[in-house]
């Protein structure tokens, strides 16, 4: 019997009953549950199984009721307190293992069973009610917040129209400024509820790609240029002129992404892009990258940062501000739109937020026709960088043919050249010229590519030999 006492021993602290109990009936082990359910101390074993389960077993009788109910997977039994006080149980009866001498029985009340069931469904309800509560008191705080917000900035913005002096001027140029500061809180918190709560649909309608994006550019470049940063931004020719999305859920992540690297960096510059990686039918697959030459982030906080309410220190929400919820909301935004948003960054040399969404392209510019299009994009680009060279032939944009990955080498070839030689606007151009050689490449190798193209951005040496070998021994 001491070998089953061991073998049970990890249950003494299970929720369920457990008692274990020789052919004879004698009862030789009950873990703590039982014992408290049953109202027993440990003078319990040594009785025999029959003072707990009368109706079942008979006392002095032999264990052929026991051996009956091994064989069935669950048992209604009624157990009795020391007290004589009785309450049903659900049980299993199990052949104790390696003998096969004894047994062992595992009981669940089952007015408790029926209580807890009961308990978690009110405590789940509960929860439910509240979540709902919460949302609606988020939805009318910041409305109500938002209509003195307005009312105060309609006002500044009539004052403004007025012949006002210098300082009078400032200081409501100021009061503007809060007042959208304070707007933009306010729909951040509105956005982070209703996503929290499950509530938030996207609202996708056919809209211009690029000029969605000069909005996106009008939209920082005087903040960026202010600061003495220079700013980049770069379409992929092969991103449909008109595609089907919720463009401003697209320009609400871009324009978190381009304040962030904004208001993160002082020295350098910021680059935008976006590239079509893939294209299943109708739908295609836009990869954007936010880069920055900015303070950078350390490894051991990147986990934290798309999590709500959640800066990299005190210190820093100090400095710059912000509420901690615009890369939570970016993430979930990103993901709704079925793609991810990554990142990758050092300190003190940048970073690079790359998000992925899918959207579907308008009827009038199907797959075949965009890929025609941007083959004549490719073709003029190409030929303009090869005018030097005399092989340009149709095979250089057809990705995967022996002069498509003769010139994807040698230009590959130049570009490290001049990576040594620290040369990076050059390296830059060969890169693009890369660039339209795997215009039509899986996205694997575009996503090589695109490696390659962030790591010369930020002029990172080690980040280009690492992206260059990967590119380079893939070809
Ligand atoms: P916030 O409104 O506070 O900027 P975010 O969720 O957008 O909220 O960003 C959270 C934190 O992530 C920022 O406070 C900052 O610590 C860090 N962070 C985001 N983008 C950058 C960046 N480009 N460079 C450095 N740190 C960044």
């Amino acid at each position: 019997m001491k070998q089953i006492e061991e073998s049970i021993f990890p249950m003494e602290d299970a929720l369920e009953m457990v008692l274990v109990f020789d052919q004879n009936g004698n009862i030789s082990y009950v873990n703590a549950s039982a014992r408290h359910k049953l109202e027993y101390g440990q003078e319990i074993c040594g009785r025999h199984i029959s003072e707990v389960f009368p109706n079942t077993f008979l006392a002095g009788a032999g264990m052929e009721e026991a051996e009956k109910l091994s064989e069935e997977e669950l048992c209604s039994l009624v157990a009795y307190r020391k007290n004589h006080t009785c309450f049903p149980v659900e049980a299993r009866i199990l052949k104790d293992q390696p003998d096969r001498t004894g047994y062992i029985c595992m009981a669940n009340d089952i007015l408790e069973k029926e209580f807890l069931g009961r308990e978690v469904e009110r405590i789940r309800q509960e929860a439910e009610e509240a979540a709902k509560v919460k949302s609606e008191f988020v939805a009318n705080v910041t409305h109500e917040l938002r209509t003195p917000v307005n009312g105060v900035l309609g006002n500044v913005r009539e004052l403004l129209e007025r012949p006002l002096d210098d300082a009078t001027q400032k200081s409501l140029h100021l009061v503007e400024r809060c007042c959208d500061d304070m707007n933009k809180i306010i729909n951040s918190i509105l956005d982070f509820s209703k996503l929290e709560a499950g509530k938030f649909t996207l609202e996708p309608r056919k809209f211009h790609f690029r000029n969605m994006m000069d909005y996106v550019k009008a939209n920082h470049i005087n903040k960026i240029t202010e600061k003495g940063l220079n700013f980049f931004m770069t379409v992929s020719p092969q991103i449909p002129e008109h595609i089907i999305g919720d463009e401003l859920r697209i320009v609400q992540i871009l324009n978190n992404l381009i304040s962030n690297a904004q208001k993160f960096t002082s020295i350098g510059k910021i680059s935008v892009e976006a590239v079509k990686t893939a294209q299943v039918n109708n739908q295609i697959e836009i990869f954007f990258i936010v880069s920055d030459t900015g303070i950078g982030i350390d490894q051991a906080d990147m986990d934290k940062l798309f999590q709500s309410f959640s800066q990299v220190d005190a210190s820093i929400s100090r400095k710059y501000g912000g509420t901690g919820l615009g890369l939570n909301i970016s993430k979930q935004l990103a993901e709704l739109m079925g793609g991810q948003i990554e990142v990758e960054s050092e300190k003190n040399r940048g970073s690079t937020f790359s998000f992925s969404i899918w959207v579907e392209t308008t009827e009038e510019e199907g797959g075949l026709q965009q890929s025609y299009d941007s083959k004549e994009l490719l073709l003029s680009t190409v030929s303009e960088a090869f005018s030097e060279d005399e092989d340009t032939t149709e095979d250089i944009r057809t990705y995967g043919t022996e002069e498509n990955l003769k010139n994807l080498k040698k230009n590959l070839s130049k570009l490290i050249l001049c990576v040594e030689m620290e040369n990076w606007e050059k390296a830059e151009m060969f890169m693009e010229i890369i660039r339209q050689l795997t215009g039509e490449a899986p996205p694997e190798v575009k996503r090589m590519a695109l490696r390659l193209k962030m790591a010369i951005q930020k002029e990172d040496y080690e980040k280009v030999s690492a992206a260059f070998g990967e590119l380079n021994n893939f070809l």
